[in-house]
């Protein structure tokens, strides 16, 4: 069977600056998915798609949970990244390198809002921007997404988040129609910041293709 991988954040590590909230970064990733579920529970209602909320197992670092079909998903195809991985026969999987994802309170908020963008994609297919467009677009959408929930829920970071989502921006000689393209730092940021500014349905607009790239 054949799967689709949606692989999300890959770049640069930031530099480290390690969160010391006394919680497992166990807690804080189902935290997250918690802030998430009731995130797009809401915001689905302006998209008029019945969001599915993701059970928590199923976000998850390599390891006996992280099975698609029932087989195991290995660390290195998640290595610095994560990915979202649909049609497996038990329910949409996240998978994260956790150590890429915990380097900072703000990584795990930037990477798993970028994810959920996906998500979205992938329970809305007809919202999905790769529908219309490139691979690269649903990746700027995601990024999109991402800057949404921030405005919402994490204003104060929101300058972090931004740098976090530059700096795992692809390098300028990467072509646009790449399968693997993800965008410039600077396209990433105008999409995040779209998003930031207008809220997830200007992610669904014609506001989103003014920040996508020329197909060339
Ligand atoms: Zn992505």
């Amino acid at each position: 069977m054949r799967h689709l991988w949606l692989v999300v954040v890959a770049g640069l590590m930031l530099g480290a600056c390690s969160s010391s909230t006394g919680t497992t970064e166990r807690e804080r990733v189902i935290d997250m998915v918690v802030r998430l579920n009731e995130y797009w529970a809401e915001a689905a209602e302006e998209f008029s798609f019945d969001y599915q909320p993701i059970a928590h197992d199923r976000v998850t670092a390599p390891g006996p949970d992280a099975r698609c079909d029932g087989e195991e998903i290995a660390a290195g195809d998640v290595e610095g990244n994560a990915v979202v991985i649909t049609g497996c026969a038990e329910g949409l999987l996240i998978v994260y390198d956790s150590e890429y994802l915990t380097t900072s309170e703000v990584r795990l908020q930037a990477v798993l809002t970028h994810e959920w963008g996906h998500i979205v994609q992938a329970q809305a297919a007809e919202i999905d921007a790769a529908e219309f467009g490139l691979p690269i677009d649903a990746e700027l959408q995601a990024d999109c997404f991402s800057g949404a929930w921030w405005a919402d829920e994490s204003f104060e970071s929101v300058a972090a988040a931004r740098s976090d989502v530059a700096n795992a921006g692809d390098s300028y000689d990467v072509p646009v129609d790449d399968a693997e393209a993800h965008g410039t730092p600077e396209e990433r940021v105008a999409a995040f910041d779209l998003g930031f500014a207008e809220g997830p349905g200007a992610c669904i607009s014609d506001q989103l293709i003014d920040v996508l790239p020329d197909e060339g």
